[in-house]
């Protein structure tokens, strides 16, 4: 029985709970990401997009064509800006949870970390775990929970 989880925008406006495990916990090295943290990567979980979501407070959406040419929309607080998670147009059933707002991101198990060509030089990556030079690739995730994802819906 998955316990859910909760997390806030910085100043709280905000809420959000997810009511089901992730596929796959990992971080972006990415420019975007860089950007959007202001930092050095940012901590993503994909999760199914119908057990994410708002259970207080506005958030606002933008729309930027990715690397990949897909549509990814992301939603931010209208209030202090924080970004929360975002849909990639490929993918409608799966949410990228920014993980870093959940109330105990200690919590996150993260396991791989992509777009490492990107990576700044100082940051060292436990040896155990997965890397990707560019995007990740979760097709064995997906497959070990076809329940919960089907792409070709
Ligand atoms: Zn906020
Ligand atoms: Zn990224």
């Amino acid at each position: 029985m998955f316990k859910p989880l909760h997390g806030e925008c910085q100043c709280g406006q905000v809420k959000y709970e997810l009511t089901a495990p992730e596929f796959v916990a990992y971080t972006c090295h990415c420019r975007a990401c860089q950007k959007l943290s202001s930092s050095a990567f940012s901590i993503c979980m994909q999760v199914p997009a119908e057990a994410l979501n708002i259970t207080q407070g506005n958030a606002a959406s933008r729309v930027r064509v990715a690397d990949s040419g897909n549509d990814l929309t992301s939603w931010f607080c209208t209030v202090c800006g924080s970004a929360l998670f975002a849909q990639n147009s490929a993918r409608p059933r799966i949410r990228t949870l920014y993980a870093g707002t959940l109330d105990n991101p200690d919590m996150v198990p993260v396991s791989a970390h992509i777009w490492i060509k990107r990576k700044l030089p100082w940051v060292v990556l436990p040896q155990q775990h997965r890397t990707f030079d560019g995007a990740g690739d979760w097709s064995e995730e997906y497959a070990n929970d076809m329940s919960r994802y089907k792409p070709e819906d």
